[in-house]
Formats: C-alpha cells, sequence, structure tokens
C-alpha cells in the first residue's frame, strides 16, 4: 500500500495516505484509458495522473509539469550563489566532503583556501552597497580566473570566498596559488583605492580530518593573516 502512496507521490508531489492510494491508483489507470479513447492517442500516465488529480478530484491546485532538462537546471541552480555564480555555503562543504573520501581512498590531498575581504564594510559605507555587490562580483571573477579548471571556487559567505583544489597535498603549491589570487586582487579598483583581501590555506593532512576541521584550521589562518596586518596569506598549522 505504501507503495501506491510513493508512486502517487513520485509522479505529482502529492501525498495520498496509503490506505487509499491504490484505490486511486486504479481510477488513475481508468482514467488514461478514457482520456486515451477521447483524444485518439495514447495519454502518458503522468498526464493522466495529473489531470485526475487537478480536474477530477481536485487535490491538486496548479499543477506544472516541467521537463527533465529544466529540472536539472533547477537542481544545478540550487548549488549556486545567484550574485556570483560561484557554488553556495552548502555546496562547498558537500564538495569539500566528497574530495576529503576521494582522499581517504586515493591519498591524493586536498587544500583549502579561505578568503575574506579587508575593511569591506568601510567600503560599503563609503562607496554603497551597489558597489560592494559589484566587488563581490569581480573578485569571483578573479578567483575563478587564477585558479585551475579542476578547482571549485565557492562564495562562502557574504564577503568570505572558499576555493577547494583537490589533488593538492602540499601546503606550499596551496600557498602559491593563494599569493597569485592575493596579488590580482589589488588590480581591482575601488574608488582611488585598490580592494585588499587576507588569505588563510591549509591542507588535510590526517586521512579522518573532516569537512569541518579543515575549514576551522584554515580559519584560524585567516585570522592570523587579519591580525598581522591583512592583505596577506596565512598558512594553517595543524596542532
Ligand atoms: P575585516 O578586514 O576584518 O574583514 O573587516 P570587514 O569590514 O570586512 O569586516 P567583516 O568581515 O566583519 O564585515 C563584512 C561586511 O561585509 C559586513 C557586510 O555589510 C558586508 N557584506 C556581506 N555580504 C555582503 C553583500 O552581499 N553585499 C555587500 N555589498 N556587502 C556585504
Ligand atoms: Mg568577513
Ligand atoms: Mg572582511
Amino acid at each position: 500500500r505504501a507503495f501506491f502512496s510513493d508512486l502517487l507521490y513520485a509522479i505529482s508531489h502529492h501525498h495520498v495516505a496509503p490506505g487509499q492510494a491504490e484505490a486511486i491508483w486504479s481510477r488513475i489507470l481508468q482514467h488514461k484509458l478514457s482520456m486515451s479513447a477521447t483524444l485518439g492517442r495514447n495519454v502518458r500516465i503522468t498526464v493522466a495522473t495529473l489531470d485526475y488529480l487537478s480536474n477530477v478530484i481536485e487535490v491538486l491546485t496548479s499543477p506544472t509539469l516541467i521537463s527533465e532538462a529544466y529540472a536539472a537546471e533547477i537542481a544545478t541552480q540550487s548549488m549556486r550563489d545567484g550574485m556570483t555564480g560561484l557554488y553556495n555555503h552548502t555546496s562547498c562543504y558537500e564538495l569539500l566532503e566528497q574530495e576529503l573520501r576521494n582522499h581517504r581512498r586515493y591519498g591524493k590531498g586536498v587544500s583549502l583556501i579561505l578568503v575574506d575581504i579587508d575593511n569591506f564594510k568601510l567600503v560599503n559605507d563609503r562607496h554603497g552597497h551597489q558597489e560592494g555587490d559589484r566587488i563581490l562580483v569581480e573578485l569571483a571573477k578573479t578567483i575563478t580566473a587564477e585558479v585551475r579548471e579542476s578547482d571549485m571556487c565557492c562564495r562562502f559567505g557574504g564577503e568570505e570566498f572558499a576555493v577547494i583544489l583537490p589533488s593538492t597535498p602540499r601546503l606550499s603549491e596551496a600557498a602559491e596559488i593563494a599569493e597569485r589570487i592575493r596579488r590580482r586582487t589589488t588590480t581591482i579598483s575601488c574608488g582611488e583605492e585598490t580592494v585588499t583581501i587576507s588569505l588563510g590555506v591549509a591542507t588535510c593532512h590526517h586521512k579522518s580530518s573532516s569537512a569541518r576541521d579543515l575549514v576551522e584550521v584554515a580559519d584560524q589562518a585567516l585570522y592570523r593573516a587579519k591580525r598581522n596586518g591583512k592583505n596577506r596569506v596565512a598558512l594553517a598549522r595543524w596542532r
């Protein structure tokens, strides 16, 4: 009985109690036959189900059929940040977990760079939020341009970004990329000044380290970069 309930849910995203689902399903099959006879062509089961639920027993109010390609597009969009097009916070953690699993299996290493814009509150205060938003988009482009195709760029938070570097076991290698991003960012101008960022870099050492562990050590490094004067890269130290 749960099967028919699940089946109806899969087609319509409408919950029918398991006790009623089988009976409704058999009426939908009859409906499909009579629709097909009326229209003189085979009516698909999805169409018959939605028609039955919305026009016959009226439990659905405004059903919409979408193509598989559109559904896939929506799924992709839900992983991205609307403003910059980078991966969002949730998918950043998912991708990082995925890369750590790969690392545990194949031992190729994975590094993480966290980026935070320096004095961004001042940018907003002096030049307005729209200018702030423009800088966020510019920085997203800059980061993307400076990393490899296989690296994953994420908008980690408001004015914080993250780059996941798969197959990067050496901290020095990740640090070089971070330094490149830092240098290139100083070419983004904001009024009379240039934009600067601080970066924290970490590489997973222990095969057991979780995404949260890696983010935490990279964040501690980032904090050190801020404390030591900003516009610089700091490297993580595992305890
Ligand atoms: P610090 O150098 O220590 O990082 O200083 P900060 O001013 O950057 O400090 P903090 O990181 O605390 O401030 C972040 C600011 O970023 C606050 C918030 O108004 C701004 N911000 C966050 N998200 C957005 C956004 O989407 N657009 C704009 N324009 N500003 C944002
Ligand atoms: Mg911040
Ligand atoms: Mg900041």
